[in-house]
């Protein structure tokens, strides 16, 4: 069960009240993106996936907003939110009411030389996590060929914008795969830990959660913000600073989180067992598997 909408960008601060026209479903497998789309040629665009989880959008808000602040980064054309929103509430009704799905946003700078971006919607359902939620995952720790604080100095690559290029995301995955690993930990080169190539990593030490600080050369992820809110909420310290890399041979546990996998325990961190808090990760996934706004 798929659903695809196609969207005609409004400009961010349109007051069009017919948002429904501006989107398209279209059939799964009909052709849908010209030839000359610089999302495929370049990766030129940026993206969002957030969970649907029995009918509900999960972190709709703080996905936009990252939607927007990639578009930004990225000097896209910003979008208009209240149209996104809509096209989700449509994707979201055209879903079964049970199960899991990925729902992918996508903005484009649009074809070559057009007018205007090209954007659209597209619902899948998620692949089956219950094993490395329950078991968690071994990790490598791989360089990420830039310092911590890139983003400051070279702006122009992009870093803390969900852009499509996921190449290099991908290929280190296959890295991991590689070394034995499920998936892996970027270190920058001067020595700090940053995120996985599809998730936030957040380590517990003692009783305190920590996440590397949002310096701009990672993303911010929507679902390590949900659960440091769900942590302050219930009584639980957390903070965001620079971690080394030291530090996470140190931790008593570390998971990987994300929208849709959610949370999954390190059991193994370059090529060494790792304490593994099983009932932790039942309780965050329990969790991330509630509503949220
Ligand atoms: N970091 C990167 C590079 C990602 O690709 C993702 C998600 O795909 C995340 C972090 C986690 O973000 P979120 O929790 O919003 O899914």
């Amino acid at each position: 069960m798929t659903v695809t909408l196609l969207l005609e960008p409004l400009p961010a601060d349109a007051r069009d009240e017919d948002l429904a026209s501006t989107f398209r479903q279209v059939p799964a497998d009909a052709p849908a993106l010209r030839v000359g789309e610089l999302s495929t040629q370049r990766g030129d665009g940026v993206f969002e996936t957030i969970a649907v989880t029995d009918g509900h959008a999960q972190e709709t808000g703080p996905h936009l907003d990252r939607l927007r602040n990639s578009a930004v980064i990225c000097e896209l054309p910003e979008p208009n939110l209240r149209q996104w929103r809509a096209a989700i509430d449509r994707v979201v009704g055209l879903l079964p009411a049970e199960g899991e799905f990925a729902l992918k946003l996508v903005l484009s700078r649009g074809v070559e030389h057009g007018p205007a971006p090209t954007a659209w919607l597209h619902a899948s359902p998620a692949a089956d996590f219950s094993t490395p939620r329950a078991q968690g995952v071994s990790v490598v720790t791989l360089d990420r060929g830039y310092a911590h604080d890139a983003a400051a100095k070279a702006p122009w690559l992009l870093l803390g914008a969900k852009t499509l290029s996921y190449a290099t995301n991908m290929a280190a995955l296959r890295e991991a795969h590689r070394r034995g690993a499920d998936d892996t930990i970027f270190v920058s080169s001067d020595g700090f830990v940053m995120e996985g190539p599809t998730s936030s990593v957040i380590l517990r030490h003692g009783d305190l959660y920590s996440t590397p600080a949002p310096s701009g050369a990672i993303l911010h992820g929507t679902t390590q913000m949900s659960l440091f809110d769900h942590l302050a909420e219930t009584g639980r310290r957390t903070e965001y600073r620079d971690i080394r890399v030291e530090e996470l041979s140190t931790a008593d546990a570390i998971w990987l989180v994300s929208s849709v996998r959610l949370a999954v325990g390190v059991t193994e961190l370059d090529g060494a067992a790792f304490p593994y808090d099983a009932e932790e990760t039942r309780a965050f996934n329990e969790y991330l598997l509630t509503p949220r706004e």
